[in-house]
């Protein structure tokens, strides 16, 4: 089946994470050190990472094919919500429909199967595109296209 609801995780996927911990770019940090990261750098929390091209040209072309795009990522925080509206609207403006966040990742799943009853489409022809493995089993477990951030990269 055809995708037609895409929705894509930030952290991993469509950015590359790189972050200034004690003068060195590093890839995280803890969840405390995170928090205090936002809420030092607030809306530029993003600033060091980098697009994770091979994945936005997949969303690109999946959009071409008909899929209605949303980002879907895990926040903690009012200032992390605003530092990804920023990185999404800097990196690829006008690409998504909406960028959704939910506080804990096993929210993800049911959040697509919530737009997917409201806009009523199959959960076959949604998508999550995702690096945490654990989230792809569960999008597949639920009859949702589970898509691995290696799978796309690989190809390209
Ligand atoms: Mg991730």
């Amino acid at each position: 089946m055809s995708t037609k609801l895409a929705f894509f995780d930030i952290d991993g996927t469509l950015s590359a994470p790189y972050y200034p911990v004690n003068g060195v770019l590093q890839a995280g940090m803890t969840d405390e050190q995170w928090l205090e990261f936002c809420r030092t750098y607030r809306e530029d929390s993003y600033h060091f990472c980098k697009p994770v091209m091979p994945v936005i040209r997949y969303a690109r072309e999946l959009r071409c094919r008909g899929a209605e795009l949303y980002v879907l990522s895990t926040s903690q925080t009012k200032e992390e919500d605003l530092s990804k509206e920023h990185i999404i609207a800097k990196w690829c403006p006008d690409l998504f429909r909406e960028i959704l966040t939910v506080r804990k990742d096993s929210e993800k799943t049911l959040k697509i199967l919530e737009i997917a009853d409201a806009l009523g489409v199959d959960p076959a022809e949604c998508e999550l595109v995702e690096d945490t493995y654990s989230l792809v089993l569960d999008a597949i477990g639920k009859g949702i296209k589970g898509t691995h951030v290696a799978q796309i990269v690989c190809d390209l």
